[in-house]
């Protein structure tokens, strides 16, 4: 709690000391917890806007602390970068995603977040070479998702790395397009397969006209350069219809579907095969 007046290197000298403990702590826990995988992935259905199929899965990583309860994935995949563990953490999801992606129906694909630490670790794409060569599972139907920060290191090394992904056949996702400072000139730079229109632009889209203009010209900007834009975050049936109207290539959101479990979504998969 914040109290004005009185000695304020008092006030907060504690309760640093105690954040700076409760951090060193979920850092240990999170160790040992990649050591015993003691982690899972839920998917979230992805839906072509234009004929409303499930097209693929995005994978979200979770954690339960055993006594905090679920630790929120923005939290503990800072942590793990922080704390170098990200490298082992990411790869061991990455095989999970593969391994589950290999029992849907071709041609679903599963869709992958990768972290900076990740991406940069050496034997990154040996590593996701043996994941395609182990599950068997097509490079078509993998995607990896990565956000402009990757480019804040931006050297030869970047570029390098994701052209092999691609090469490999794998395609490479600008996620949360729009929430950075600077992605349109990346787009130059680098043929991504996809953008992810950021969820804020989507949520704002029907009470806000400049989020609406901004997420008219993400998609317009998307169908020039020839690739597809799936929007975040839609949540009700008017999001929907405007994205769709306005030539949104995919639709991800709890309208659709929440992350679900791995048996959840091989549920769904078969509910979609009847229809
Ligand atoms: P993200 O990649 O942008 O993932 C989308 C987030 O939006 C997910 O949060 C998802 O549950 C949430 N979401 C989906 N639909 C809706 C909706 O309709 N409304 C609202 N309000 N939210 C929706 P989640 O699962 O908490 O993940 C948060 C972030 O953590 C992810 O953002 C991603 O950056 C990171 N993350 C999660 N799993 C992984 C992972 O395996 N590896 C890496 N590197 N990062 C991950
Ligand atoms: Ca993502
Ligand atoms: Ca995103
Ligand atoms: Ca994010």
């Amino acid at each position: 709690a914040k109290r004005l007046g009185g000695n304020t290197f008092r006030v907060f000298e504690p309760s640093y000391r105690a954040l700076a403990d409760s951090r060193r702590d979920l850092i240990r826990d999170l160790r040992e917890a990649v050591h015993d995988r003691r982690f899972e992935l839920h998917y979230q259905p992805v839906i072509n806007a234009q004929t409303r199929h499930l097209v693929g899965f995005e994978a979200l990583a979770r954690w339960s602390h055993p006594v905090l309860g679920p630790v929120p994935p923005d939290r503990f995949i800072r942590l793990a970068e922080e704390a170098g563990l990200m490298g082992e953490l990411g790869s061991w999801l990455l095989q999970q995603a593969c391994m589950t992606a290999i029992r849907w129906p071709d041609p679903l694909w599963v869709s992958v977040n990768i972290s900076v630490e990740q991406l940069y670790h050496q034997n990154f794409i040996s590593t996701l070479r043996n994941n395609l060569r182990l599950s068997g599972l097509p490079p078509e139907r993998l995607q990896l998702e990565v956000t402009e920060t990757i480019f804040m290191e931006a050297d030869a090394a970047t570029y390098g790395v994701l052209q092999s992904l691609q090469s490999l056949g794998v395609s490479v996702v600008l996620d949360d397009f729009g929430k950075g400072y600077s992605s349109l000139g990346y787009l130059r730079f680098f043929p991504f397969s996809k953008i992810k229109l950021d969820a804020s632009f989507v949520r704002d889209m029907l009470s806000d006209s400049r989020s609406a203009a901004i997420v008219s010209a993400v998609i317009a900007l998307a169908v020039d350069l020839g690739v597809a834009v799936t929007a975040e975050g839609v949540e009700t049936p008017e999001y929907f219809e405007r994205l769709r109207d306005k030539g949104c290539t995919e639709v991800q959101g709890y309208l659709f579907g929440r992350p679900m479990s791995q048996e959840k979504a091989s549920h769904l998969v078969e509910k979609f095969q009847q229809t």
